[in-house]
């Protein structure tokens, strides 16, 4: 399937995103699945705009809200492949609530955020996942909010599926996302996404010298609090890679109502509900 959008990516050359544009299309398409059976829904910021350059359907919306959105797409529509993806600032910032509940709700759509550490659309203010002593537009004297950690975070929450990639191995993490498409339950993935523009700390070489794979030292994603200490780790090594996989029944599963979801409801009727509503 050929996900190649019209649209060129506008980013700016060298940024992290345009990895996560190569792997989120080729891990679809390996997959064998099809341009019309997928929906691309992001927020607002940088990594945002990725809907405007895949040939898929989108959803652009408000910032930090990609997630009730692609929630409420894969309850109307069961049958798609919803893939929520933008920014540290929108999804641990504005989205930090809708991050959390989506993760034990555990709705089956996959969540990639491309975190770079900075607020890269509105031109370099910290973000949540920033650095202490950072020094940016907003913290001029270097910042003194310690950063959060989304891959704690997800596990606290009770995703069903965690993981971290970075933008320099567009291979290891679209064998990555092929897996959290696949897994049933809500997938999270942080992907470390240079801004080149705006964050010079966090640059392809800082985490070209820390980062390993955790596959490579015998890491067992099956247990929760190995995933947590490896979670945890920050230094001169950083993990990436699958942390944690676990069955959960979906919330889609829990939910009698989804046994009929709109897409299986009669038109007519939908159509009368939908009139009486607004006349
Ligand atoms: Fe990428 Fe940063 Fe440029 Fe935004 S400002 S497109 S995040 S490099």
């Amino acid at each position: 399937a050929d996900f190649k959008g019209t649209v060129k990516a506008d980013w700016c050359p060298g940024c992290g995103n345009f990895a996560q544009l190569t792997a989120i299309p080729m891990a679809l398409a390996e997959l064998g699945i099809k341009p019309q059976d997928t929906v691309i829904v992001s927020g607002i910021g940088c990594s945002s705009n990725m809907p405007e350059f895949v040939k898929a359907y989108g959803f652009h919306g408000i910032h930090g809200r990609s997630l009730p959105a692609a929630s409420g797409i894969k309850w109307a529509n069961p049958e798609l492949t919803v893939i929520a993806y933008g920014g540290d600032g929108d999804g641990f910032n504005e989205g930090t609530q809708h991050f959390y509940h989506a993760a034990r709700r555990n709705p089956d759509i996959t969540y990639i955020v491309s975190d770079n550490q900075i607020f890269g659309l509105t031109t370099g203010q910290a973000s949540p996942t920033s650095r202490l002593g950072m020094r940016t537009k907003t913290t001029p004297d270097g910042n003194i909010e310690p950063p959060i950690n989304p891959v704690t975070m997800a596990l606290n929450a009770g995703a069903t599926f965690v993981a971290r990639e970075f933008s320099g191995d567009v291979k290891h993490m679209q064998a990555t996302i092929k897996k959290a498409i696949q897994h049933k339950g809500f997938s999270f993935i942080d992907v470390f996404s240079p801004c080149v523009t705006y964050n010079k700390d966090n640059t392809y070489d800082f985490f070209r010298k820390r980062v390993y794979k955790v596959e490579d030292e015998k890491h067992d994603p099956t247990d929760f609090m190995a995933a947590y200490k490896r979670a945890d780790e920050w230094g001169d090594k950083i993990p990436i890679g699958i942390f944690y996989e676990a069955n959960d029944m979906t919330y889609e599963e829990r939910d009698s109502v989804m046994k009929t979801p709109l897409i299986k409801q009669p038109i007519t009727k939908l159509t009368e509900e939908v009139l009486q509503e607004f006349y």
